[in-house]
């Protein structure tokens, strides 16, 4: 791939076409976070990108502007979702509200759009109703259909969906759970659900939420592969753009806040339920749209180094050995923001397999399996998958009744002695660790 391809500029707001774009927080130059280093490769040159998030005066959409090529991004992936137990609850419990909600039978046909291994539509299949995913992640993609969800490898463009449309005629719904914000041609996604979707179809997105990134200080959660944080005024402005009319919002939990937004064609009979305005009239009373907001939180970013990069110096200082859990994209991002590497911690536990053995991208640190923290047990483990606290304080038990701490990083750099110590930290649902 050449240089020139590997990234790409947007001069104009993805969301409603402004050019009114303002940066709200830059975070450097930085590595892909999922582009793990092999050791044998250390000191050929890392690709590096701006990762700095921009504001929309118009929609007030907070988005990247510095694309970088999704096939370096995406083709490759080895992410598989249904490796956490959590998961896969949350997904059956959203099958089964949608199914009850839309009254799906064995006629309807559910297209998730990067469907990973068919975590959404395996409990889908279950209940008998066609499924089909969509994911260009080729060897995930194929594995999925081995395994029984007919999976196409590729992204999902009109072309894809007018095939699809055309082999297993339209669909009653499309999902499009944690890869909304991170598509760059939001026109075409549209565009192609438009295609693909019965004329009294739905589609129903999540994403991360931008009042829960601003309020909570979720500034780890930016990585060149999200795109766009979405508040529901927003989403509905590119919506509705695009033909589409927002018909119901609910809040998850998923990724420290979610949005579960779904759509219908604007010409189809669905209402338009109570909630959209309350969300939108909400967003407005918190400040979403008004630009003070994001600079008192880009301040709170700056503190939040300050204070972290403060706390773990000290504790170097006085001859304390501290290790990372959890090598997630958050946990790239914050690494390579706050510059904090392999003098600072020992190593990062992290139970994916294939991260183990690899170095973190632009920061260098080893990854090892879990086993590492019985073996070389540090007196701190900084949680960099904050939203696996729980799980991971739950396993370490005996870390902390050894007398260890742990260190969360957000909202504000804290230590904790044990699980629940922290009611905010403990209650959340466990995320997908690439995020
Ligand atoms: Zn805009």
């Amino acid at each position: 791939m050449e240089i020139a391809t590997l990234m790409t500029r947007n001069e104009r707001c993805r969301g409603c076409t402004s050019a009114a774009l303002t940066r709200i927080l830059s975070l450097g130059v930085q590595p892909p976070a999922n582009a793990f280093v092999r050791p044998e490769d250390l000191g050929k040159p890392e690709l590096a990108f701006p990762l700095d998030v921009y504001f929309c005066n118009d929609c007030s959409l907070a988005q990247l502007r510095d694309i970088v090529s999704p096939e370096l991004l995406f083709t490759q992936y080895v992410y598989v979702s249904s490796t956490s137990p959590a998961f896969v609850a949350h997904f059956r419990a959203f099958a089964d509200a949608i199914v009850s909600r839309f009254g799906l039978g064995p006629s309807s046909l559910v297209v998730d759009i990067g469907s990973n291994d068919g975590i959404l539509l395996k409990p889908f299949q279950e209940k008998g109703i066609r499924v089909l995913g969509v994911d260009p992640a080729v060897k995930i993609a194929a594995e999925a259909t081995a395994a029984g969800i007919e999976t196409l490898p590729y992204f999902f463009t009109p072309d894809v969906a007018r095939d699809i449309a055309d082999r297993h005629g339209r669909s009653s719904v499309i999902t499009a759970t944690n890869v909304f914000a991170h598509v760059n041609n939001l026109d075409a996604l549209v565009e192609g659900v438009r295609i693909l979707l019965a004329s009294e179809g739905v589609f129903i997105i999540e994403v991360p939420y931008l009042a829960d990134f601003l309020e909570q200080n979720l500034f780890d959660t930016v990585y060149h592969e999200h795109l766009s944080y979405f508040s529901v005024a927003s989403a509905s402005v590119l919506l509705e753009r695009l033909g589409m009319k927002v018909i119901n919002v609910e809040k998850t939990d998923s990724h420290g806040g979610s949005l579960r937004i779904c759509a219908a064609p604007r010409e189809s009979a669905h209402p338009v339920g109570d909630a959209v305005g309350r969300f939108v009239a909400d967003e407005r009373a918190r400040g979403l749209e008004d630009m003070t907001v994001y600079e008192k939180f880009a301040k709170r970013v700056e503190e939040n180094k300050i204070q972290l990069t403060a706390l773990l110096r000290g504790l170097r200082t006085d001859g304390k050995t501290i290790a990372g859990y959890g090598a997630s994209a958050k946990g790239n991002t914050l690494l390579n923001y706050f510059g904090i590497g392999p003098e600072t911690l020992d190593y990062i536990a992290d139970d994916s397999a294939w991260k183990q053995g690899l170095l973190t991208p632009g920061t260098h640190i080893p990854v090892v399996a879990a086993q590492r923290i019985a073996e070389q047990t540090p007196d701190y483990i900084l949680i960099l998958a904050w939203n696996f606290a729980d799980p991971i304080m739950k396993k370490l038990e005996w870390f902390s009744r050894a007398g260890g701490r742990f260190i969360l990083p957000v909202p504000v750099p804290r230590i904790v002695r044990q699980l629940h110590a922290q009611e905010d930290s403990a209650t959340r649902l466990p995320l997908r660790t690439n995020q």
